[in-house]
């Protein structure tokens, strides 16, 4: 089940590694207690057993990928260096390697002239963003959707900036009526837009948001932890292409290499429009030191210790699969929104499920028909476990009862939530499982309901 081919290429590249440092006095290397060290190893492996097969594409749960395995060998080589990214000094390499990687990112939002740099993941790329914003509208509240990932109210505490959540439409997406009103009461200093919310992957409306902006002033940071490189994909439905097609006019955007990038955790990216921000960082150095080509990460990061071998991991699975419309990476993208959508669409033509609203992405969310919301909300929880019997890993997740409004016909509403299932198909091979997911999931569904596994299609 897991590849063991690509080591020989792990072997070859230490060899060339290894030559760089040829000229050093020699250094004795046996390992001490060789066989101790097999041992605890093994323990290590036996104990790695217990998690679910996040590398496989019957795992359909939560947001979890494999890395690429280029990305894998490129880190695992990294650490027979083992840099460290917060100084040219200890990560000579790995610096420019991080430059050249986020500046790629950056180009696919087409930002030439920008400040950014990798962290430790979306929160801490998410908090920079936050805490730049909150310098540069000292006092102002920061608004982010009901959906926003929670870590927005959290960062918000921690930099004790205030903070409010805008309502929700039944798409999931900011309510601009709320935002519209909110905005008019003033105050506001930083509009935080999800591209792609982590519960059902949808995108707040950014071009209206941009309008508003230009009315009321404010500024915007785009929370693409998730959903940034859907900005390379082709199959996007009109509005969130739309919203797509103007991520490069917000003010900051996080996007996090560690979920939809094919990197091992540890690899978020904050990236600034205005490199002057970088004044906020490090308040005696004068502006252009940072938009000069030989900035100093550590000078520009609120984090000090950060792994080079993320960056080498980065630049290498981004040399293998340029971050480019219509190529490899991107089909890749393509086929998880496509599984979304087959999957999506064989859930709404069968009567014993209820779905909320098409994927803008490549999460789906979906309940079974029932005769309340409570009761609706155990059988989401019996199924999860029942697919999972079946070796079908799918997510739950909590979401308002105003998503699956038009779809409710005679059903109790005894909750103001519901409990459904969701899956995440952000592996591109979910595109060719989608049958099989779906067997599982029928037949799981149909083990907790009673009943055959055929069924009439929706009276929709
Ligand atoms: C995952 C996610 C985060 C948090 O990122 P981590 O890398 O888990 O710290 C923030 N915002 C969104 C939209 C996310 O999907």
């Amino acid at each position: 089940m897991l590849d063991q081919k690509s080591l020989s290429a792990l072997n070859k590249a230490l060899k060339k590694l290894d030559q760089g440092f040829g000229h050093l006095p020699p250094l004795e290397h046996g390992v001490a207690g060789m066989d101790r060290l097999a041992e605890v190893l093994g323990t290590t492996a036996e104990r790695l057993k217990d998690n679910y097969p996040y590398f496989h594409p019957l795992y359909a749960g939560q947001m979890l990928k494999p890395p690429h395995p280029v990305a894998r060998l490129a880190y695992t080589l990294a650490m027979w260096i083992n840099p460290n990214n917060h100084a040219l000094d200890g990560g000579r390499a790995t610096s420019v390697m991080e430059k050249e990687a986020v500046t790629e990112i950056a180009s696919m939002f087409g930002w030439k002239n920008f400040l950014g740099h990798l962290c430790g993941g979306g929160t801490m790329a998410n908090l920079e963003a936050l805490w730049v914003a909150g310098q540069l509208h000292p006092g102002k509240t920061i608004l982010a959707s009901e959906q926003a990932h929670y870590t927005h109210g959290r960062i918000s505490g921690v930099l004790q900036v205030p903070f409010e959540s805008v309502p929700t439409d039944k798409l999931g997406r900011m309510n601009l009526g709320a935002l519209a009103s909110r905005l008019e009461r003033g105050d506001v200093g930083t509009v935080v837009a999800s591209m792609g919310t982590t519960a059902t992957g949808s995108v707040d409306p950014l071009r209206e948001i941009l309008a508003l902006q230009s009315k009321f002033g404010f500024r915007i940071h785009v929370d693409a932890a998730y959903g940034g490189y859907f900005v390379l994909t082709e199959n996007l439905a009109e509005e969130a292409k739309q919203a797509f097609a103007r991520i490069g006019e917000a003010d900051s955007i996080v996007i996090d290499p560690h979920k939809h990038g094919l990197q091992p955790y540890g690899c978020g990216c904050v990236l600034f429009r205005d490199p002057g921000v970088g004044r906020l960082y490090k308040h005696d150095s004068p502006y252009t030191y940072f938009s000069s080509a030989e900035l100093h990460l550590g000078e520009i990061s609120l984090e000090c210790s950060r792994p080079g071998a993320a960056a080498a991991a980065l630049w290498a699975t981004q040399k293998l699969l340029p971050l480019v419309k219509g190529g490899e990476f991107a089909r890749g993208l393509e086929c998880g929104r496509t599984a979304a959508m087959a999957l999506f669409e064989k859930l709404r033509a069968d009567s014993r499920f209820l779905t909320a609203f098409a994927p803008e992405l490549d999460i789906l969310v979906f309940a079974t028909r029932g005769a309340s919301m409570s009761q609706v909300s155990a059988l989401s929880r019996r199924i999860f476990k029942a697919a999972a019997q079946r070796d079908l890993h799918l997510a739950v997740a909590e979401l308002p009862v105003h998503f699956w409004e038009e779809n409710l016909r005679g059903m109790n509403r005894d909750r103001e939530t519901l409990t459904c299932l969701r899956s995440v198909l952000m592996k591109p091979e979910h595109l060719d499982w989608v049958e099989q997911i779906w067997a599982l999931l029928s037949a799981s569904t149909a083990e907790i309901l009673g009943g055959g596994t055929s069924h009439a299609a929706n009276p929709v």
